[in-house]
């Protein structure tokens, strides 16, 4: 009987950890691209923008200028103006960072005092190549 229980305690804490993990990679699965939007507060790419679909044909159309209001972050549960990763970097590139190599403001999920490091692998997971190719610097830069 013993066993048992404790067999069932640890069969819950597994699932409990199985949850954890879900919860945690709760951002989309897609392939690594320039295009993606993400969430410029929490980073997540569980985002969702307003378009219109014609009953008739379900074709989408979206609208010309997205506005704030048009998009949606999933995690955070509001309204957000949602950014590329390039456009991500690029705010990167604002917050100050001390001797130690660690961020003073506090970026998407990264708390102040984070490596700024592990923000770069942060962005490196998500280029399609790496951080230094795709935005540290671009090699054909459409200008
Ligand atoms: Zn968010």
């Amino acid at each position: 009987m013993r066993a048992f229980v404790t067999e069932m305690v640890l069969t819950e804490l597994s699932n409990l950890k199985q949850f954890d993990i879900v919860f945690k990679k709760k951002g989309i699965q897609v392939e690594r691209s320039l295009d993606t939007l993400y969430c410029p507060k929490c980073g997540s790419n569980n985002v969702e923008e307003r378009a219109w679909v014609n009953p008739n044909t379900d074709e989408i159309s979206y609208n010309d200028s997205v506005e704030e209001e048009d998009c949606w972050c999933g995690i955070c549960e509001e309204h957000v103006e949602l950014c590329t990763l390039s456009e991500l970097w690029e705010m990167f590139g604002d917050i100050p960072v001390n001797n130690d190599d660690e961020i003073e403001e506090d970026f998407l999920n990264f708390p102040v005092g984070t490596s700024k490091i592990d923000v770069w692998h942060w962005f490196d997971e998500r280029c399609p190549n790496n951080l230094h190719d795709d935005l540290m610097y671009p090699k054909n830069d459409a200008v």
